[in-house]
């Protein structure tokens, strides 16, 4: 194990970070745990903020993991920026980063998955076939690897945290899944890795993501209920905004992927759009 500064410390076997855990927690500390890809930002640093404040200890680990990716995604040119990814943890105050080599994850002999069930169909599971397959193994395999206490996800992936919460339910996970909101960029860009991607010119056209989600809430507020007229009117704001390549624009019952037509209750407005080279998703939560 290699030590960064004075408290970082980076676990690269699954031996290391399960003894290290295992070892505060018997001496009476709470574990927490924020999952990422690493090219960190104020996004995941929000979930070690959530964590540091509600345990003793946090790890976080950074794997871009290979599986949650299609044959024609963006895993090769995803960021990897493990050393300054480090001094932002180390700053922040966390304890562990476990940074695992795909190898130490999904040995060549690796066969066995997590079949996911109706949360992960529709949305982001209909665009990008086999994704949440590949986030729920990873999951599942990170918290064996990290047995810790509680687990920190974003709501800025949204049905993401439906499938991890549905999972560690079903499978009687002896993890609590906390999920802490949405932090955004001064335009309301929510923050994204992905983000990198960006030129400057694409940059600002994707803060139109955010204004289509205010535009929902403000059709909201002015008494308009019916998800397809307000979905039409977002669609013109994106158009005019140069945004026509949408994955999709859609409306569920707030904690699940349940369509709704007419809006009654708490509603989640979820977006996927293709901005250049990023595709990029939000939500907002209305009614
Ligand atoms: P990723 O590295 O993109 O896999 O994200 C790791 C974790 O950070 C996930 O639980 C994400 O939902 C969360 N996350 C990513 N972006 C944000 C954001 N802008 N605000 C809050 N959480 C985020």
């Amino acid at each position: 194990m290699s030590q960064i500064t004075s408290k970082l410390q980076i676990a690269t076997t699954t031996d290391e970070v399960r003894r290290t855990v295992r070892a505060a927690q018997a001496a009476g500390e709470t574990v927490g745990f924020v999952p990422t890809m690493g090219a960190l930002h104020e996004g995941h640093l929000s979930l070690v903020d959530a964590s540091e404040a509600q345990c003793d200890r946090t790890v976080v680990s950074i794997f871009v993991n290979p599986t949650q990716f299609g044959p024609n995604e963006d895993r090769d040119r995803y960021p990897r920026t493990l050393e300054k990814d480090c001094e932002m943890l180390a700053d922040r105050g966390c304890w562990l980063v476990f940074a695992p080599t795909d190898a130490e994850v999904y040995p060549p002999d690796h066969e066995t998955f997590v079949e996911v069930g109706k949360s992960a169909e529709p949305l982001e599971g209909q665009i990008r076939p086999g994704h949440f397959r590949g986030v729920a193994t990873v999951v599942l395999k990170l918290f064996q690897m990290v047995p810790a206490d509680r687990a920190f996800f974003g709501r800025k992936d949204y049905q993401q945290s439906l499938v991890v919460q549905k999972m560690a339910t079903d499978f009687n996970l002896p993890i609590e899944i906390v999920v802490c909101p949405t932090i955004r960029e001064s335009d309301g860009l929510a923050m994204s890795s992905r983000n990198a991607y960006l030129t400057p010119t694409e940059r600002q056209q994707a803060a139109n993501l955010w204004k289509s989600l205010m535009l929902a809430e403000s059709l909201y507020q002015s008494g308009e209920r019916n998800t397809e007229i307000i979905s039409e009117h977002m669609r013109e704001l994106l158009a005019q905004a140069g945004i026509d390549q949408i994955d999709y624009i859609a409306f569920v019952a707030e904690g699940t992927v349940d369509p709704v037509d007419h809006i009654t209750g708490r509603t989640v407005v979820a977006i996927a759009a293709r901005v250049g080279q990023a595709r990029l998703i939000d939500n907002h939560t209305i009614g």
